[in-house]
């Protein structure tokens, strides 16, 4: 499992790095937030079906 934020979509509204902070970090300059690390914590999962645009997906 490949967790990936598309980028295009991505409108950097910070939520997935407040709920997943292990795996997703808001870059402020750039707009967009980025997966900071592939290895699954526990809150990962929440903060994919919190994005209110849909960017982030596992598979
Ligand atoms: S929750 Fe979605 S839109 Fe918001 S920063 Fe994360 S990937 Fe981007």
């Amino acid at each position: 499992m490949i967790i990936k934020i598309n980028i295009n979509d991505c409108i950097g509204c910070g939520v997935c790095s407040q709920i997943c902070p292990e795996n997703f970090e808001l870059k402020e300059n750039e707009g967009i937030s980025v997966v900071i690390s592939q290895e699954e914590s526990p809150s990962v999962k929440e903060a994919i079906d919190s994005c209110p645009v849909s960017a982030i997906t596992y598979d």
